[in-house]
């Protein structure tokens, strides 16, 4: 359990996308990640910098079709509802499929309120054991 909380999630971190038009007219886009945001946003301004001193063009985000994947956990199911689990990010561990967060509501508005954290407490862990027996 000790050993498994090191190991970052592959989506740890910070990614960052952009894209540009180089002189020639041809297009590129760019990801960019990194552990910290702090580090990333160091990475994009260089990366900015170099595009604008080769004449490149920058070009607006796709708003449809660059959708981030959703990296869902294989092998195992919500102990809940039976639906698919979603590897979380950042303080999040892993999340029921059905479980949505209304920012609006400021709580769950999904159909499943299966959620794990990442930093918990023996008191919680022992109550997700409890639910789920895979978790280890
Ligand atoms: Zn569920």
């Amino acid at each position: 359990m000790e050993n498994k909380k090191d190991i970052p999630f592959p989506e740890a971190g910070a990614t960052a996308f952009f894209g540009y038009k180089r002189t020639d007219g041809f297009e590129v886009s760019l990801t960019l990640r990194d552990e910290t945001g702090q580090n990333l946003l160091e990475k994009l301004e260089g990366a900015i910098a170099k595009v604008k001193k080769e004449g490149g063009i920058p070009l607006p985000l796709r708003s449809s079709g660059f959708v981030k994947p959703i990296n869902y956990i294989e092998g195992r199911v919500c102990p809940k509802n039976g639906a698919r689990l979603v590897a979380g990010q950042g303080k999040i561990k892993e999340k029921c499929e059905n479980y949505k967060w209304g920012f609006n509501e400021k709580k769950n508005i999904g159909t499943c309120d299966y959620l794990v954290w990442n930093d918990q407490s023996p008191e919680t862990k022992g109550r997700d054991m409890a639910e789920n027996p895979d978790y280890s």
